[in-house]
């Protein structure tokens, strides 16, 4: 739930307050790439961080949890994973160890244990007054880097209930945690599949909720799918194809990365259904989509296959071919006559699991920030209200963006605009024009992709 944006009544100057010129809310991986570009400039800043850096993948994900692309792919260009091969996918600590040593290594000035509470506009003057739980800071500028996947979104369908366990994928860790029978998994994106495989596996009977997704293969003729994504210019696409905006990408690099493949997980033994879309007296109800969802996510997987192909043959690539990455097996019981209902308790159902997302909350951002539905208003991160960044959101400029390596791009972009405005702030007509570099030569150097002076 969005909570509405309210301006503080308190606009008094606080007495004591920290002068930085950026600050920074988050150290997630779009907080360490912020600190890197700002550092490069040379631009004094603060992190505050309320856990640790990469609180979320050391704390919010499954024990089991890897990443979905292969190391060579899925980090920032200056460095490499230390303990995983380029075709590997890290563990989750893994990565969190791979952002701390990142931090380490520009000695990115990262504050833990810090919670930012509130930001307003610092009347009659330049900058932002932002409460924290050390204390209030100044800041010029404030960039938002608290993450895409904030408060985890459980649909309002079941009543919370004695004998039926329900938790978000983001407090799930592993199946022991989970009381005995049978679960449902509502929601299967790359989370819902991963953990319904999990639970499958560990000898639970396993009911999983499929909505549409997108599918596509993890590798085909030898290259992954972040590879075709790349090669194919999808990962710079600035918007997403119509209708897709919210569909979710089935994918997975557990067990050293395969396609997910909603047929298989069904042989397996886990019972496919559609949409979870009501519930009345113990009984949950599912959408006649199932059939539809996993045809659409086949039609998605093929595309794919299709256009790597013509890739392939216009540019002359010698790369096997794979006609076996196009016979689909025939759609299992599960789907061809669909439950429609299932009674929970008949079932043996006890634990409920929801990879349904996330949502975000901005409230503690000034008034001008947000839409009326609480959504960041920004182009390429940058914020109507001067001086506010958004880093880390989906499709922020493109569909790479909350991904790792997309997110390094996009704090390239702010730091550049923040680097122009503070350059624009500091002109002074008859000064010494070496005292101040122009945000023009700025421009040029941004756009020439030179560095800057310190
Ligand atoms: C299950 C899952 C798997 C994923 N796998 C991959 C993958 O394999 N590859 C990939 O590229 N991407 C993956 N992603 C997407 C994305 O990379 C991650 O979600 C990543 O954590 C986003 O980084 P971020 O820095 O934008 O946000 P976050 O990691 O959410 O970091 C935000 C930080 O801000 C802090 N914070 C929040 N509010 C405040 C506040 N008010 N004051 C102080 N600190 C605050 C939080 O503690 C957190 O550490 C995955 C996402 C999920 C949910």
């Amino acid at each position: 739930m969005v909570s509405p944006q309210v301006e503080s009544t308190s606009d008094a100057h606080p007495d004591a307050f920290n002068e930085v010129e950026v600050l920074v809310v988050g150290a997630g991986q779009a907080g360490v790439a912020m600190s890197e570009h700002l550092s490069r400039f040379g631009i004094r800043h603060v992190v505050l961080e309320r856990g640790r850096i990469a609180e979320r993948w050391r704390s919010e994900r499954w024990d089991s949890l890897v990443a979905n692309g292969p190391a060579w792919h899925d980090r920032f260009p200056g460095m490499e994973f230390a303990d995983v091969g380029p075709d590997g996918f890290p563990t989750k600590d893994q990565v969190a160890g791979y952002m701390s040593a990142y931090a380490e290594k520009f000695a990115a000035p990262v504050r833990c244990g810090v919670d930012v509470t509130k930001v307003r506009r610092a009347d009659g003057r330049r900058g932002f007054f932002v409460e924290s739980s050390e204390g209030t800071y100044l800041a010029e500028f404030v960039v938002s880097a608290t993450g895409a996947f904030q408060t985890p979104a459980i649909p309002p369908l079941i009543p919370a209930q004695p004998g039926i366990t329900q938790i978000h994928s983001s407090s799930y860790r592993n199946p022991h945690q989970l009381p005995a029978g049978a679960v449902l998994v509502v929601g299967a994106g790359s989370s819902g599949v991963q953990i319904a495989a999990e639970l499958q596996r560990s000898g639970r009977q396993v009911y999983l909720a499929v909505g549409p997704h997108d599918r596509p293969p993890r590798a085909y003729r030898g290259r992954d799918f972040v590879w075709w994504l790349g090669v194919l210019d999808k990962w710079d696409a600035s918007t997403p194809p119509l209708g897709a905006e919210h569909v979710t990408i089935a994918v997975s690099g557990a067990g050293g990365g395969h396609t997910v493949d909603f047929r298989a997980l069904a042989t397996e033994g886990i019972v496919l259904v559609g949409r979870a879309s009501s519930y009345a007296d113990g009984t949950v109800g599912f959408a006649d989509d199932l059939a539809q969802n996993i045809a659409a996510g086949d039609t998605n997987y093929l595309g794919l296959l299709d256009e790597a192909d013509a890739y392939v043959t216009r540019n002359g690539l010698d790369l096997p071919e794979e006609p076996e990455a196009r016979m689909l097996a025939p759609d299992p019981e599960c789907v061809t006559t669909p439950i429609r209902e299932l009674d929970l308790a008949a079932a043996g159902v006890t634990s409920i699991v929801w990879a349904t997302g996330f949502t975000s909350d901005y409230s503690w951002l000034p008034i001008g920030t947000l839409d009326e539905r609480g959504r960041p208003l920004h182009r390429r991160g940058v914020s109507p209200e001067s001086g506010i960044y958004f880093l880390g959101l989906p499709w922020q400029s493109r569909r790479g963006s909350s991904f790792i390596w997309g997110v390094w791009h996009d704090a390239k972009h702010v730091a550049d605009h923040i680097s122009i405005q503070r350059s624009y702030a500091a002109y002074r007509p008859n000064l010494d024009s070496a005292a101040v570099t122009s945000p023009i030569t700025r421009l040029e150097a941004v756009t020439l992709g030179g560095e800057i002076d310190r």
